[in-house]
């Protein structure tokens, strides 16, 4: 079932167990999502980037997504990841997202925290959450000025300040995760100054000050145990993506190496669906998402 993401992140889960927010840019991907959650008995966020929208059609893929949501016994909530485009924003919101990321954290922080308010206006009236960035998540995106870990990471004090001021619902926090796998020298370089992958007692110091639910962006890279802490402390959803990908193309590269004469891509395909899915549920189990669907049975 398609539902709003305020049904499945709230504050009772705070503390216990986290959402995970699964990319899906086609129909294999988001097949693979909906059977993990199915088998796990576990809501799951699916979320969009721009550049999944723009590689299979903003109407195609939320088509897709949208049916396979329908049909589906567990509750799933649309989002869309980061996106500075209040055009395409409020064409998203009227395409039935429950959630939008608005992500402005490249501009200064006043300009940061305009953009936000702004969208945080019109999405609040159509029942939209919005989700904002404050910090810097390394890797596939903006990152130039970046020059030391402490420059990427969100400060506490400000992250209470830009909560209250702008009225966002889930905050994206920047506390050493990254986004991709690190392949430049000098993320590299920024990340071995860390002493953790993730800075956990910085999520903590920010769970004191900010009550709405966190968002972990590039969670695929970290560590179980780092995963498990940072839910602890209320970390409610941890965006997913490169971990997909990466069982999905393992996969489907042994089967072509393995299988030279198929040609059909529904028998290429099958087998990475499948890795997809098995590494969606292995996310569920860890995040203890797993079970937390039965609830809305008899919606
Ligand atoms: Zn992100």
């Amino acid at each position: 079932m398609l539902v709003h993401i305020g049904r499945i992140i709230h504050k009772k889960m705070l503390g216990k167990y986290a959402v995970p927010a699964f990319n899906t840019s086609d129909l294999e991907m988001t097949q693979g999502i909906v059977r993990a959650a199915e088998k796990q008995k576990a809501p799951v966020i699916i979320q969009t980037s721009v550049g999944a929208l723009e590689y299979a059609g903003i109407e195609e893929l939320i088509g897709i997504i949208k049916v396979e949501a329908r049909q589906a016994s567990v509750p799933i909530a649309l989002h869309q990841d980061h996106c500075h485009d209040f055009v395409l924003i409020k064409k998203l919101i009227n395409l039935g997202y429950s959630s939008i990321m608005v992500d402005a954290s490249h501009l200064p922080y006043k300009e940061n925290l305009k953009l936000t308010k702004q969208v945080v206006s019109y999405a609040h009236k159509q029942g939209v959450w919005v989700q904002a960035e404050l910090g810097r998540i390394l890797g596939n995106e903006d990152w130039q000025n970046v020059k030391s870990g402490d420059d990427l990471m969100t400060d506490p004090i400000q992250a209470a300040e830009f909560v209250a001021d702008t009225r966002i619902d889930t905050l994206a926090i920047a506390v050493g995760s990254v986004h991709g796998i690190p392949v430049d020298p000098r993320i590299k370089k920024i990340l071995s100054t860390l002493k953790e992958h993730v800075d956990i007692e910085r999520v903590r110091q920010i769970r004191l000050k900010v009550k709405i639910p966190l968002v972990m962006h590039g969670a695929s890279g970290v560590p179980d145990n780092q995963i498990r802490a940072a839910i602890k402390y209320g970390v409610a959803v941890f965006n997913i993506d490169t971990d997909l990908r990466v069982a999905f193309n393992k996969a489907l590269r042994t089967n072509i190496k393995k299988n030279p004469q198929i040609y059909d891509p529904r028998k290429l395909f099958r087998p990475a669906t499948d890795a997809l899915q098995a590494m969606a549920e292995r996310k569920l189990k860890l995040m203890k998402t797993s079970g937390h669907a039965k609830r809305f049975k008899n919606n």
